[in-house]
């Protein structure tokens, strides 16, 4: 779940992140589980697919302010703007945050309609609580959404390591991004001992 996170520069080539059904590249699944500490096993199965394929039309921001993302069991559903190859690291930046709620939704067997609802359900109730304690910032102070922050946090840090050019040439070839992410291991692993959480002022 998230709101806009998008404005920054796009003058950079884009990334192919997504096969054309919607699932991750094998270097995307690669690098999300790294920077985000999810299986790889659980990237496999999900489906990144426009918003306009859900029930309820989630996420409700709108396209003009970047769009946004929600979690639903074994799928990410997105504003369509972001699957545009111009938006392709918004589309990463936004997936690094997305997919750790795909492990809290992974207690729900997300691949049923009834275990997408009951996640849902059980999200809802974290805003809800977090909204009692922490007013105006409930979303971003929930425990879900900060547990959620790390693997952008991880990646954003790790951009400022190694250039977005870099990333994009290893994010062309499983085996070169193999490479790299064995190569940036450690840091990789630093990063997520000094994950400082989501800072209210960022937003
Ligand atoms: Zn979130």
């Amino acid at each position: 779940m998230n709101g806009c996170q998008a404005g920054r520069s796009v003058n950079f080539a884009a990334m192919r992140l997504l096969e054309a059904d919607g699932r991750m590249t094998d270097p995307a699944r690669q690098l999300l589980s790294a920077v985000a500490r999810v299986s790889e096993a659980l990237l496999r199965d999900v489906r990144i697919l426009p918003r306009d394929r859900n029930w309820l039309r989630f996420p409700w921001y709108r396209g003009s302010k970047g769009g946004g993302a929600f979690v639903m069991g074994d799928r990410i559903y997105l504003h369509r703007s972001l699957l545009e190859d111009r938006r392709s690291h918004d589309l990463l930046d936004l997936l690094a945050h997305e997919v750790g709620h795909l492990a809290h939704a992974e207690r729900f067997d997300p691949t049923t309609a009834v275990g997408r609802a009951r996640f849902v359900l059980w999200a809802a109730g974290h805003y809800l609580r977090s909204a009692l304690t922490h007013g105006r910032h409930a979303y971003q102070l929930a425990r879900i959404e900060q547990e959620a922050e790390r693997g952008r946090w991880v990646l954003r840090e790790l951009i400022k390591t190694v250039g977005i050019p870099t990333l994009t040439q290893v994010m062309n070839d499983p085996e070169r991004m193999r490479s790299f992410l064995a190569d940036h291991a450690a840091r990789i692993s630093d990063l997520h001992q000094r994950y400082p959480g989501w800072p209210v002022a960022q937003r």
